[in-house]
């Protein structure tokens, strides 16, 4: 027997060998479809591949689509757990081909997959083709490629737009689709035999012919809303199988829950409460709600979706109560739902593209060999997630590079003729000191003998205490002074355009600078001062860490300003807020100690030796410094140092954050920085306690308070609301008309808003049983009209959709929607009436 996973395999390897790209299901979330809620079908990831709008390196593709669909006519949430296929969470099997093959390949493929692959015998075969309606021809073609496959005529069904014609909106590509079905048995129960009808065979909803794969031909397209169909120059194909069905076939089960992808979270269900599955139908579909919605919980939080009260998250949340709703049914009243939902995580069958990263970037194992071993054991990779893990990485490594290129030619002829330029900065106070003006470069490209005021060009001494920038640490600022304070430069910024020249941007203030004069070269001294502060505690803040989180952090790069400082350090996760507390104890500790920093000039291998830390990307010449802020961490570092640790003052980390797999971030503050930062925390916390009449010591107290009061008025209003629509629902229910033995209700109801209408029709519709009901209502040249019908008369041919479009004539305007419900808006709500009375006429016929 095939097992879900080999089900999965052969299908994908099946088209694999026949040209298509295995291509890994995309997230639940949808990437750039704000329409869409969750992924529901394998084609969503190839929508613009579809409609041409992006192009791939392949144009046949194969996959096994995660997907969530909890809402709408075909799966109502409610009716999970108490039929044999409907989920919340499946996966889609599919084939694509992008304007490549058409409905010969096909049909070929899927009939073949099916009866030789999976080994299906035939007589309990059946396909469908399109009937023919609203003036789109039958769909003889495919109807005659299933003749040609040995489908006998008896078993190819026409059936009609509804249930065999595909578009994905209004507007763009659709066309006709084919059906296989698998006959699972005529002893099974059908509503419409028990109504004393015939069973409708392949288009009934019973469980007697069960649909296993749907084929779609796009070979038109609709321009415009309502427009007649054109053809498309390249037809593609989209198809899709349910692997839960395909699985439960393929292992002779009638029910998608007796498959090996259901039964390990019924036999934990069935651990866990003590109750036998199969004793009683309650209990059964209690653990098959359990069973379904561990699935969806564990597949939605996994793509980042998290319970919440909107959206998505609001999805997830129903879901997960439901789960445990009907686990208090089995009076499962410890926690259980982390239990089902680990059977899930451990019957997980793809590797994150986070780890295949890692054993690359880490271990340098190639990603295909490790999908080669993965594969052996029956797991897949996430190649997509690995292929953006490695697009952010070279991202980052081309960064870094950006500076080495573009660096011009000048500098490198300057470096050579002027060799290295002295730093005064480390020595003594290291703020002034006294150089010759060596060159002058002009927009980076030029030299030049002399600059006048206004100008602003790039200088070259031969000795100066300014900082370039480098490993991090930002480049100083202040001013240039020569012949006796008639020539002043501003100094903008200092820079390394290669690793041995200083270059300050400056702007001439006054005088004339001319090359070979000399000049007073001064640091703005608080600026620098800041800096120091700020680069010293990066070498305490690397040890702190080190001695928290452990040997295995590394420093991945740092930026130091005068106003903050920013650190990137390797390690996996994220750190608790106790461990960032310990680690800002230990540098403040470190500070109060008021060690004097060391730094010793020595050859590079001698510092090796030493056990110096090395930099990450950091380039060192003969002579290294070696930097020792605090006594036992000893770094190789040109940047400039405190003289004492106390001189840092204060040390507050401000905030931690991923940047990348692997790779986190800490932006710091230190000094009278840090103070300020501390102080206008303080002044918020002040101005929100009175704002809330309150005290900083009450404060959470206080908004604990208000946030409840919030949910009670918010629960009463909700409970009004819901009162006042019952009330009207029930008095409108005795307005209800009786037309050849249907209940048909129809209403004005202002004023008009969509929701309430839907839920009130909801309503109506739950009282009535079995009837139709039309509201309508609008003022200032908008109408509104909703109808709506119970299944049973679905069932019977009743569309909801059609009556709406008809009605919607009158009021001067056009609608749409499902069988069940539909809507219409129009410009004339005088109308509302007739188009009211209209409905009777329309039942009536
Ligand atoms: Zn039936
Ligand atoms: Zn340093």
């Amino acid at each position: 027997m095939m097992s879900s996973a080999q089900v999965r395999e052969e299908f994908l390897s099946f088209f694999e060998k026949r040209g298509h790209r295995r291509v890994p299901s995309s997230s639940l979330v949808p990437q750039n479809d704000p329409t869409l809620l969750f992924t529901n079908a394998g084609m969503v990831q190839f929508k613009d591949v579809f409609t041409g709008r992006e192009k791939r390196d392949y144009r046949r593709a194969t996959s096994a689509q995660k997907c969530v669909r909890a809402g709408g006519k075909h799966n109502d949430l409610d009716n999970v757990g108490f039929t044999a296929r409907h989920h919340t969470f499946f996966e889609m099997l599919g084939n694509f081909s992008f304007g490549d093959y058409f409905k010969r390949e096909a049909i070929a493929y899927a009939w073949e997959f099916v009866t030789k692959t999976l080994g299906l015998a035939p007589d309990r075969l059946a396909t469908t083709v399109f009937n023919g309606e609203r003036g789109i021809p039958w769909d003889e073609e495919a109807y005659q490629l299933w003749l040609a496959q040995g489908v006998p005529s008896g078993r190819i069904y026409k059936l009609g737009y509804d249930d065999n014609f595909w578009a994905m909106g209004d507007t763009g590509p659709c066309g006709p689709c084919s059906e296989i079905h698998f006959h699972q048995g005529d002893d099974l129960p059908c509503l419409e035999e028990a109504a004393g009808r015939p069973c409708r065979g392949v288009a009934c909803e019973c469980d007697r012919w069960l649909e296993i794969w749907n084929l779609v031909f796009m070979q038109f397209e609709r321009k415009e809303r309502d427009a007649p169909l054109v053809p498309l120059p390249k037809p593609s194909i989209d198809t899709g199988a349910g692997l839960e069905r395909m699985a439960a076939v393929a292992q002779g089960k009638r029910s998608n829950y007796d498959t090996d992808l259901f039964r390990p979270i019924l036999d934990q269900v069935v651990e866990l409460s003590g109750r036998k599955y199969g004793a009683s139908e309650a209990d059964d579909a209690s653990m098959r709600v359990i069973a379904d919605h561990s699935r969806a919980t564990a597949f939605l939080i996994s793509d980042g979706v998290q319970p919440s009260n909107e959206g998505r998250g609001y999805v997830l949340r129903r879901i997960m109560r439901r789960a445990i709703r009907h686990g208090s049914k089995l009076n499962l009243n410890q926690i259980f739902l982390p239990r089902t939902v680990e059977t899930v995580i451990s019957g997980q069958k793809v590797l994150s593209g986070d780890l295949v990263f890692f054993l690359h970037d880490t271990h340098g194992f190639p990603w295909d060999l490790t999908q080669v071993i993965a594969r052996e054991r029956g797991y897949d990779i996430d190649q997509a997630g690995y292929e953006e893990r490695m697009r952010e990485q070279r991202a980052r490594s081309e960064f870094a590079g950006s500076g080495e290129k573009a660096i011009s030619n000048i500098y490198h002829q300057l470096a050579e003729r002027l060799g290295e330029t002295e730093f005064l900065g480390y020595e003594g106070q290291g703020h002034e000191g006294e150089g010759t003006l060596r060159a002058i470069v002009i927009d980076g490209a030029s030299e030049a003998l002399e600059a006048g005021p206004g100008q602003t060009v790039e200088l070259i001494f031969d000795r100066t205490p300014f900082y370039g920038e480098s490993g991090g640490q930002v480049g100083d600022t202040g001013q240039a002074t020569g012949s006796g304070g008639k020539t002043v430069a501003e100094i903008l910024d200092t820079q390394r355009p290669v690793p041995t020249l200083i270059s300050h941007k400056a702007k001439v203030k006054r005088g004339s600078l001319k090359v070979g004069d000399v000049f007073q070269l001064a640091v703005d001294g608080q600026r620098r001062e800041a800096i120091r502060a700020n680069h010293s505690a990066t070498h305490l803040l690397h040890k702190a860490l080190k001695l928290v989180l452990g040997d295995h952090v590394k420093q991945a790069g740092s930026v130091v300003a005068p106003d903050y400082l920013r650190f990137d350090y390797s390690h996996f996760a994220a750190p608790t807020s106790e461990e960032l507390e310990r680690v800002e104890d230990l540098v403040n500790q470190w500070i109060r100690e008021n060690a004097e920093a060391k730094t010793e000039l020595m050859a590079l291998a001698d510092a090796k030796r030493s056990g110096a830390v090395a930099l990450f990307g950091e380039k060192y010449g003969e002579q290294v410094r070696v930097v020792s802020v605090h006594p036992d961490s000893v770094e190789l570092c040109g940047g400039t140092h405190v003289r004492r640790t106390g001189d840092i003052g204060l040390f507050k980390i401000v905030s931690d954050s991923s940047i990348a797999s692997g790779v986190r971030r800490i932006v710091a503050l230190t000094g009278s920085g840090a103070l300020a930062y501390v102080r206008d925390l303080e002044h918020e916390v002040h101005k929100a306690s009175e704002l809330l009449k309150s005290s900083p010591k009450e404060l959470v107290k206080r908004i604990d308070a208000i946030q409840k009061r919030i949910r009670d008025l918010e629960r009463k209003l909700e409970q009004a609301a819901a009162q006042s629509t019952s009330v009207s629902s029930k008095d409108l229910l005795d307005q209800a008309r009786e037309i050849n033995g249907i209940r048909v209700l129809a209403t004005r109801v202002d004023p008009a808003d969509p929701k309430v209408y839907r839920s009130l029709a909801d309503q109506i519709r739950d009282r009535l049983r079995s009837g139709i009901v039309a509201i309508g209502g609008g003022n200032d040249g908008k109408a509104l009209l909703l109808v709506a019908a119970t299944p049973d008369l679905v069932a019977r041919g009743i569309n909801a959709a059609a009556l709406v479009r008809e009605m919607a004539k009158e009021i001067g305007g056009s609608g749409g929607g499902r069988a069940d419900m539909a809507q219409a808006g129009g410009t004339d709500p005088s109308r509302i009436p007739a188009a009211l009375e209209k409905l009777f006429e329309l039942v009536k016929a």
